[in-house]
């Protein structure tokens, strides 16, 4: 068996290898690392999970050995699609390079330029980006490109998803011809390749599990649910609930408002959660994260922005809320877990809406993913009486109220959106389905003390300028101990949802 001392990597190199805990090279490792020390150019095919960051990371230690940093002019230079890994890059070489003493600048949006304009002036042995903070810097004269010997286009087709090849063209025209290009990517479609020939010469192809194949250690799982927002949102408490063996979790939306809106609702039933999107400022990202990392949130609700790359070892499950539109981004999703050989468990949340998606999925994955509790035609009907006819009911009578409202010339389109945000946060799943009703009444009654408490969870990242008054507005609404009044339309006056014997 190949071991890391085999492969020709430094004594430092081995040494931090060994204090981090590994023992054995994964396949992407032992494939690429010795072509890297010969300085070769690298095609590697590789999802993430299968330790392929370090597949760059550690032969670029051992050849930074030889040589130092001028000021401005970087040495080698890594580009990433999002913050977050790169971020995680950066700690890469922290843990690995530790018996080194090189300069490391990161380079992401999100943070000052005068702290990375200081790491640039002393001299970066390695310089890790996302392309648009890269370009920034160069047009402000802050940086000269024909010092760097090794280039690393990390995740492409993440790149090519969101639109970085034009910027990848152009930084890759800055850099020297004679650069050493080490190029990954998870998948390979056609779009991909023609842009690795492009870049790479006589390149060596790593190729570690077949494009698109997912960890054979994950326990993958199809959900059926119906569609509406609260009725997912119940699905996903009672599944999280049955897992006796959840460590922690991310969740994954495709929509950002809904990231925001799920952490919400998570937040208000007692779970420990957190949420990550890519309109978070830098800084509350990376303290999510890390909170998460730290165990200080079991749950973590996410965007695919947020899904690729990142190195959270030991996340026991994956949810889906939506099923992604993608096929893609299912194997990204679900290559949170189950990483390094650990075992995992990957659940997708599915509607009658999300059958041509899971079609999709199945084909590109090559096999059937079983359902959990029987498929989308074992559902009971949804409840006649209650929630759906309810909800439309109550949106009928709002767009009774709207009209009038419009032909008295009043409510504006903002008002609108916040009605639809109050029915989406759940309320009207508590007016019907008594029993169930009971139970999440409850629920809302203990989350409301503990709320009052203080002891709620206080890790907020979404506080949306409207936030205060969509808090307030609801507060009356979350202290409602029986049915909401009808007939009211939009005009229920505030005192009415206000429990007659409330003490708290
Ligand atoms: P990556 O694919 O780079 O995101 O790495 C996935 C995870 O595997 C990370 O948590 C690494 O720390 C871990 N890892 C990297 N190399 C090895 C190895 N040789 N043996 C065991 N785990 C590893």
């Amino acid at each position: 068996m190949t071991t890391f001392a085999d492969l020709g990597l430094s004594q430092k190199v081995l040494s931090a290898v060994t204090d981090a805990g590994y023992t054995t090279p994964t396949p992407i490792q032992a494939g690429a690392i010795p072509f890297a020390l010969q300085r070769r150019d690298i095609c590697g095919i590789a999802q993430t999970g299968t330790g392929k960051t370090a597949s760059f990371v550690l032969p670029m230690l051992t050849l930074l050995e030889k040589g130092r940093a001028r000021a401005r002019m970087p040495r080698t230079l890594i580009l990433e699609p999002t913050r977050e890994l790169a971020a995680q890059v950066a700690e890469n070489f922290e843990k690995y390079g530790k018996n080194h003493r090189l300069n490391i600048a990161l380079l992401i949006g999100g943070v000052s330029f005068e702290e990375q304009d200081r790491k640039l002036e002393r001299g970066a042995d390695v310089l890790i980006c996302t392309p648009g903070r890269l370009l920034d810097h160069f047009e402000r004269g802050k940086l000269l490109m024909s010092g760097v010997e090794i280039f690393v286009i990390d995740e492409a087709d993440r790149m090519l998803d969101m639109g970085f090849i034009p910027d990848i063209e152009r930084i890759a025209k800055l850099i020297p011809f004679t650069r050493q290009t080490l190029f990954f990517s998870a998948t390979m479609p056609t779009e991909i390749q023609k842009l690795a020939d492009r870049f790479l010469q006589n390149p060596e192809r790593v190729e570690v599990a077949k494009p698109a194949s997912t960890a054979k250690t994950v326990t993958q799982r199809f959900v059926a649910s119906h569609g509406k927002d609260y009725e997912k949102r119940a699905t996903l408490r009672d599944l999280i609930r049955e897992q006796t063996d959840l460590k922690n979790a991310i969740i994954f939306c495709n929509r950002k408002k809904d990231v925001s809106d799920l952490f919400r609702s998570l937040d208000r039933h007692g779970f420990s959660a957190g949420a990550l999107h890519g309109d978070m400022d830098q800084r509350s990202r990376m303290a999510m994260l890390q909170n998460f990392k730290d165990g200080n949130l079991q749950l973590l609700v996410a965007s695919d922005v947020a899904a690729r790359g990142l190195d959270i070892p030991d996340v026991s499950h994956v949810f889906n809320f939506d099923v992604p539109i993608h096929s893609e981004d299912y194997v990204h999703r679900i290559g949170r877990t189950g990483r390094a050989g650990r075992s995992g468990a990957a659940f997708t949340i599915v509607t009658k809406r999300d059958t041509k998606h899971v079609d999709a999925i199945e084909k590109l994955i090559g096999e059937d993913v079983q359902w959990l509790n029987g498929d989308l035609s074992a559902l009971p009907p949804a409840d006649e009486s209650s929630d759906d006819n309810r909800s439309s009911r109550r949106r009928d009578q709002k767009s009774k109220g709207r009209d009038r409202d419009r032909s008295r010339g009043g409510r504006s389109a903002s008002s609108h959106k916040s009605d639809i945000d109050v029915e989406d946060n759940g309320v009207v799943a508590i007016e019907a389905a008594p029993a169930k009703a009971e139970s999440v009444r409850n629920e809302r009654k203990s989350e409301n003390n503990k709320s009052h408490n203080g002891s709620r969870n206080n890790n907020r990242p979404f506080p949306a300028a409207n936030d205060d008054n969509r808090e307030r507005r609801n507060r009356y609404r979350d202290h409602d101990d029986g049915p909401t009044p009808v007939g009211f339309g939009d005009d229920i006056p505030a005192f009415m949802l206000i429990v007659a014997n409330a003490k708290g």
